[in-house]
């Protein structure tokens, strides 16, 4: 039987995190959380005798996409209008960019499970605005919220050069860090801030020709989007070996069914007349404010972890979970630039400060250590004036309290004993209280030293120097042989 390879070119649409709408004053509200219709102006509802002004910093925000895709930048841009009739688009057209596109040509490397890298080609990047949302309702009639039309939002798509779900889904993964760290899109797919529709289609391995497409609309999750990817590739793959054609169209993802079903063929697809928006002028972009907006760029996550690697020889595995998010990343950076040894930062960020977030359900930015307080907790470590469980219970202490280590290690005298006449006193003590278990020991029953070892710390409730007992117990059990 004929073996088949996917070939997918991703769509992604993604909402700029602006004040304003892309053409009007109206203001950008959560759509999920905002009553309908409470921020909406005669521009979005397409009434008569409106004009559209362009949203510099939409188009600045778009500019930072573009670029940290690696796309050339069209100096010359212009809008479109995309004519097509729904009630959610009340002008009748949605304003887009068609030809000369924002950026053209860009590139993201993605990472997959096998360790290797994958180039994926960006076609382009373009502005636009979203439509208003649509609910329909059980008894057929349907109600419009217009708060969202005319959102800026972003369309962002690849080259066909995705061969499989896994690389679908790290792609988008990717782009989506990516909006959040540039600080222009929350990611927030269920609030559906972020969409992606994969172009899917198939062909036989080893043809150089592509297969004819479909396209799965508006997805919102990761999950979704893997899940549907699979359903489609099976789909096409029965319906080429039962001697069929796959029909161009595009197809939707009904959730519970956990299927694609058809919503429109081409021979239906709108003929959208695009036509460069009358009421918009070329929107010049110039070098100096290209190289701005460049310049003001964070530093992305592929850097990021090539940087840890390189200066502070981080793992890799280290390095990526610490990137994963801006902010994490950028605590991370603080306590390394208040002196912490970055190797220790990473290990006490990953095991402690993580797993304490997780209980509390608190992202970085809402708990109250800082960076410097988890360095002056390493430093009482390495000062041996706290040994490290006992820095777990104070970094605990520090996670509900916001209370700085030292005054911590103080206020409940935690601080090591580190004085060898009363550790050693200590030793002789429950050396003395335990004359059985000395004899089973000095019997050759060696593993008592270790319960010896616990007296001690029972005793000296865990603040006992551990490298001092072990050293002054050898010298206890031998000086009793
Ligand atoms: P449109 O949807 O407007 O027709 P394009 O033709 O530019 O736009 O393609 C949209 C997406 O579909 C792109 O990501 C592109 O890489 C992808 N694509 C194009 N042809 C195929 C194909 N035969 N199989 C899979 N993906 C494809
Ligand atoms: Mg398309």
């Amino acid at each position: 039987m004929t073996e088949y390879e996917p070939v997918i070119g991703l769509e992604m649409h993604a909402e700029l995190m602006t004040n304003s709408k892309m053409f009007s004053k109206a203001k950008v509200v959560d759509s999920v959380e905002a009553p309908p219709n409470t921020a909406v102006s005669p521009l979005c509802l397409g009434m008569p005798g409106t004009l559209p002004v362009i949203n510099q910093k939409a188009v600045e925000y778009a500019l930072r996409v573009a670029l940290a895709l690696n796309c050339e930048i069209n100096h010359h841009n212009i809008f479109a209008r995309k004519n097509y009739f729904y009630p959610d688009l009340p002008k009748g057209y949605q304003i887009s960019q068609y030809e000369q596109p924002l950026g053209v040509n860009g590139w993201l490397d993605i990472e997959l499970e096998s360790g290797e890298t994958k180039r994926i080609g960006i076609r382009r990047v373009h502005m636009e605005e979203d439509t208003g949302k649509l609910t329909h309702q059980d008894d057929g009639t349907s109600l419009v919220d217009y708060n969202r039309a005319g959102v800026p939002l972003l369309e962002i798509v690849t080259e066909p050069d995705i061969r499989s779900g896994e690389e679908a889904r790290a792609y988008a993964m990717k782009v989506r860090q990516i909006l959040r760290y540039l600080g222009v899109n929350s990611g927030d797919m269920e609030k559906g801030v972020l969409r992606v529709e994969p172009n899917i289609s198939i062909r036989p391995v080893g043809s150089t020709e592509f297969g004819t497409r479909t396209e799965l609309k508006n997805l919102n999750s990761f999950r979704v989007l893997a899940d549907g990817t699979a359903f489609e590739i099976a789909r096409q793959t029965a319906v080429l070996q039962s001697g069929q054609k796959v029909i161009q169209e595009t197809r939707g993802w009904h959730d519970t069914r956990r299927e694609t079903f058809s919503q429109r063929t081409k021979e239906e697809a709108e003929d959208y007349r695009y036509f460069p928006e009358p009421d918009l002028p070329p929107l010049h972009l110039d070098d100096a404010w290209i190289e701005e907006v460049r310049a003001g760029l964070p530093e992305l996550p592929d850097a990021k972890i090539a940087r840890y690697m390189a200066d502070y020889d981080l793992s890799d595995y280290d390095a990526r979970v610490l990137s994963e998010e801006r902010a994490v990343a950028e605590w991370f950076d603080t306590a390394v630039s208040a002196g912490g040894r970055p190797k220790l930062v990473a290990n006490w960020m990953i095991n402690e400060l993580f797993r304490l977030m997780n209980e509390a359900k608190l992202s970085i930015e809402a708990i109250q250590v800082t960076p410097t307080a988890l360095v002056e907790l390493i430093g009482l470590v390495e000062k041996q004036t706290i040994n490290n469980n006992t820095a777990k219970d104070v970094l605990a202490e520090m996670f509900a309290s916001g209370t700085a280590p030292g005054k911590i290690v103080e206020s409940k005298g935690l601080a090591q004993i580190s004085d060898d006449a009363a550790i050693a006193a200590i030793i002789e003590q429950i050396l003395d209280d335990n004359p059985e278990q000395l004899a089973r020991y000095l019997a050759g029953q060696e593993k008592l030293r270790g319960w010896f070892v616990g007296q001690v710390m029972r005793q000296t409730k865990g603040k006992a120097n551990p490298a001092l007992v072990n050293q002054l117990l050898d010298t206890a059990l031998t000086a009793r042989q």
